[in-house]
């Protein structure tokens, strides 16, 4: 499962870290969301809640989860 945020278009607003904190977080420095761990969407089972949740669509989720 790969799972990106678009840099450029996120707004962080800050959604998706809580959500699903196990996969983004929110950078102090840039103030985005960035991945800190895409493998964990494989057992988190929050990453498309956060791409669903995602305000102006940053969130991309591909593969399957397994779910
Ligand atoms: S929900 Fe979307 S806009 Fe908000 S911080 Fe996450 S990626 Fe950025």
């Amino acid at each position: 499962m790969n799972v990106t945020v678009d840099q450029d278009t996120c707004i962080g607003c800050g959604a998706c870290a809580e959500i699903c904190p196990a996969v983004f977080h929110l950078d102090e420095e840039t103030g985005k969301s960035r991945v800190i761990d895409p493998d964990a969407c494989e057992y988190a089972g929050c990453c498309e809640a956060a791409e669903e949740n995602c305000p102006v669509e940053a969130i991309t989720v591909e593969g399957d989860s397994g779910f």
